[in-house]
């Protein structure tokens, strides 16, 4: 009896949880270190939050590190991530340096660690170079991007791609997202906890503490976007799309809530540049969260009638996922991972311009009874598709693919990693 996974039960039937314990077991005591740069902030550590205990419930040793850089560091990251997402950017070589500096001094704080593990699950570009400082590594090291680099700007990639392609695997969102590389590239889409407190049931009560706290008007309707002050994410193009929506229905209200992630250092400017967009408009609520406001974000999500997440560049959209577990209906930019979420015209609509959203967005407040019948829809979909058990399956199934990939069919009852012979 585990009562971690047991609590999944009622959302994902015993059969899940049965098969997440029986793919286990030959991994038991296996050693699974995960890397990234940030505890908080992001779509990264909300994963990482859960998925660790997960995994230990399910009899693995699983840990997560974080690295942790200098301003030049995160510009240098965030410059790599604006990259990969296609921007024409040219990294001064002194901030590169900084990269692989930053990226020295973690590997000898984590060498114990990390030549100790069995599996190094490196998440994104940021420690990718730690690899690079294990040249004696025994464990196998999958670099897992959570970026859409489905058309990197090729210099950078050039130079990342020196670092990844000593991986064992790696691992993308999506098919069009993974880059050739000379090892096994996985697919594996990201998920969300339905337990955690950005997920869980909410009290029509504590749902409606969120008109109070930020002036919005429990009688009129309510659009939402949740998510960093990140151009690629297009708050601007919300704005505008909110304008023209609103000629059409004038008790329209904006709610964009957001915060920063800590390795993410052009945050506070968008910010202001989104402030400065809505400061003539009342109906216009920019909010600037703490990292741990998730319970407020489930209930703003709850609390709308619709969500959109128009991002020009995505490399999943944990906030689709989240609002359409919320049965909200979602408006999402037709690009990346939104893509595999947003189903058109069943779990919401692929939108390219802020006329295009204005235009959904007017169709749906005017049809209460498609707004319905997509959140059923929307909810059924993460359902099957997006929670977390069905990603901590892939894992390990992935892990039993790295350690016992070379036979000719894996039987999971009669396998020992330690020795990695069938019994
Ligand atoms: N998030 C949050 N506070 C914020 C903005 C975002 O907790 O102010 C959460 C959001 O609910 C989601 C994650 O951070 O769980 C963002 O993940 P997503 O994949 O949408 O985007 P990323 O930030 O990873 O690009």
């Amino acid at each position: 009896m585990n009562v971690t996974l047991d609590a999944y039960e009622p959302i994902v039937g015993r059969d899940v949880i049965d098969q997440l314990f029986q793919i286990a077991a030959p991994l038991k005591g296996m050693k699974i270190v995960h890397v990234n740069s940030t505890r908080v902030g992001g779509g990264v550590a909300e994963i990482l939050n859960k998925m660790i205990p997960l995994m230990n419930a399910l009899g693995l040793k699983a840990q997560w590190e974080i690295i942790t850089g200098t301003s030049e560091f995160y510009q240098c990251t965030k410059n790599f991530h604006n990259a990969l997402q296609g921007n024409h950017v040219v990294i001064p070589e002194t901030q590169l340096r900084e990269y692989e500096e930053v990226n020295a001094r973690c590997a000898e704080e984590l060498r114990g660690t990390l030549e100790g593990a069995d599996i190094v699950i490196i998440h994104d570009p940021q420690p990718a170079a730690l690899i690079k400082h294990f040249t004696n590594r025994k464990g196998k090291w999958i670099w897992r991007c959570h970026i859409d680099a489905s058309k990197p700007y090729r210099p950078v990639w050039k130079y990342l791609r020196n670092n990844v392609e000593d991986y064992d695997a790696s691992v993308f969102s999506l098919a069009a997202f993974a880059q050739p590389l000379p090892h096994p590239t996985y697919l594996i889409p990201p998920s969300i906890d339905p337990l955690t407190e950005k997920n869980i049931d909410l009290e029509p009560e504590e749902i409606a503490t969120v008109y109070d706290e930020f002036g919005i008007d429990p009688a009129r309707p309510m659009i939402l976007q949740v998510s960093r002050y990140d151009r690629f994410k297009d708050p601007l193009g919300v704005i505008e799309a909110y304008r023209l929506a609103k000629k059409f229905t004038p008790t329209l209200q904006l709610v964009l809530a957001g915060g920063g992630a800590s390795d993410d250092p052009e945050g506070a400017v968008v910010l202001e540049e989104v402030k400065l967009a809505g400061r003539d408009d009342p109906d216009i609520k920019v909010l600037d969260l703490p990292p741990d406001a998730h319970r407020t974000i489930n209930a703003l999500q709850r609390a709308s009638d619709i969500v959109l997440q128009k991002s020009i560049k995505e490399g999943f959209g944990l906030t689709v996922t989240e609002a359409l577990w919320k049965s909200k209906p979602v408006i999402g930019g037709n690009t990346g991972g939104i893509k595999l979420q947003v189903i058109n015209h069943h779990t919401g609509f692929l939108v390219n311009t802020p006329e295009g959203a204005a235009h959904r967005i007017r169709y749906l407040l005017h049809n209460p009874d498609e707004m319905k019948e997509m959140g059923k829809k929307g909810k059924e979909f993460v359902r099957e598709n997006f929670l977390l058990t069905r990603h901590l399956r892939e894992y390990l199934t992935l892990m039993l693919i790295l350690w016992f990939g070379n036979g000719d069919r894996i039987e999971l009852d009669r396998l020992d990693w330690r020795t990695n012979e069938r019994s």
